[in-house]
């Protein structure tokens, strides 16, 4: 209902002109708009996960929406440096892409490309060395591939024999318990690998064409060096996906995330971006003892020079928003009439 009514309001400002003021205002221009996205369908990634993977064809229609609107696209750094030093042009908007999964490098760039958008890459890098996908993601792709069965063969896998794939907690619970299991065994990630394999072979599907497909494998040295050196911007994301509540093993996260990242791209990172959007104030001195010198979140909203460049909110652009949603956002008329929840992502990612 509440929504109904900001959708309402909504229209209501934008056809009074309301939108078109905030866009070309003093208060507009103090701010900064750091638009995330995820993943970039490949094929039918975003109907498994509205929330993380988006059509191409959105995609396009935003960035479209940019350049009709004028809006400046700045690079991260640029941005940040001119936000907290009152110098942001008017409209001012930064592109960043959580993860950096392979259909960033095949589907997502070339439209942003197109548009001569300049855009940053938040990388995770464990998975980058492997030619296999991310394996939480991948048995729950697998599981939805065959949602609405009900198998009892379950044990094949070392598993409650009843696999009830009519739901989506059901689906979750099976890739939770595949998870734990991977976690006391000890597997590496290639006997991960082989666990989605056999679950594929339970569920028939044909996993090696998935694989040649690249779905939910994340993007190797070869495309982020050649992505690089084409002016795409790589920066932290941890090399495992995760923030450990202990100082050293979340230091460590960062060097191993900084110095693949350093010999896959050869530039220095120093922006950071928290996993799934999850974060601790004892964190943040954890960071700059790092060196890194900004950090975006998940939640929803404007940077402003007042805001603490630790803890930098976004704007999650996913499936579910309306371009009318979207373009409140852009033009400012989102915040006021904002419902403030922290869009926190639900992707909680993959252990070694
Ligand atoms: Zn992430």
């Amino acid at each position: 209902m509440r929504k109904q009514i900001r959708r309402v309001v909504l229209h209501v400002l934008r056809n009074a002109g309301v939108f078109r003021l905030l866009r070309e205002s003093e208060w507009r221009r103090h701010r900064l708009l750091i638009l995330c996205y995820h993943g970039i369908s490949l094929e039918d990634e975003h109907q498994w996960r509205p929330g993380l993977y988006m059509e191409p064809r959105v995609l396009e229609q935003r960035l479209e929406f940019l350049r009709a609107g004028d809006y400046n696209v700045l690079p991260l750094g640029e941005a940040l440096q001119r936000l907290y030093a009152n110098e942001l042009p008017r409209r001012s908007v930064s592109i960043t892409f959580d993860d950096g999964t392979y259909d960033f490098y095949k589907q997502a760039y070339p439209i942003v490309k197109k548009y001569g958008f300049p855009v940053t890459v938040y990388q995770t890098t464990y998975y980058s060395a492997c030619r296999f996908p991310v394996f939480n993601l991948i048995c729950s792709y697998l599981l939805w591939k065959r949602k609405g069965a009900v198998l009892d063969s379950g044990r094949e896998l070392g598993l409650e024999p009843a696999m009830d794939l009519r739901t989506e907690a059901g689906r979750q619970a099976i890739v939770t318990e595949l998870m734990n299991l991977s976690v006391t065994q000890g597997l590496s990630g290639l006997e991960k690998n082989e666990v989605a394999r056999r679950l594929a072979d339970l569920l028939g599907v044909d996993y090696a064409e998935l694989v040649q497909k690249r779905i939910l494998q994340l993007m190797g040295a070869q495309e982020i060096a050649e992505l690089s050196r084409d002016g795409v911007d790589f920066q932290l994301h941890t090399h495992r996906h995760r923030m450990p509540n202990d100082e050293f093993l979340f230091q460590k996260e960062i060097e191993e995330n900084r110095t693949c990242l350093r010999r896959m791209s050869q530039k220095d990172a120093l922006h950071f971006c928290y996993p799934s959007g999850f974060y601790r104030q004892q964190f943040l001195p954890w960071l700059k003892a790092e060196g890194v010198i900004s950090a975006t979140t998940c939640d929803t909203g404007f940077a402003t020079s007042r805001t603490n460049a630790l803890l930098l909110p976004r704007f999650v652009d996913t499936s579910g928003r309306s371009e009318l949603d979207f373009e409140s956002w852009l033009t400012g008329a989102g915040d006021f009439l904002a419902i403030r929840r922290a869009a926190r992502q639900k992707y909680i990612p993959p252990t070694d």
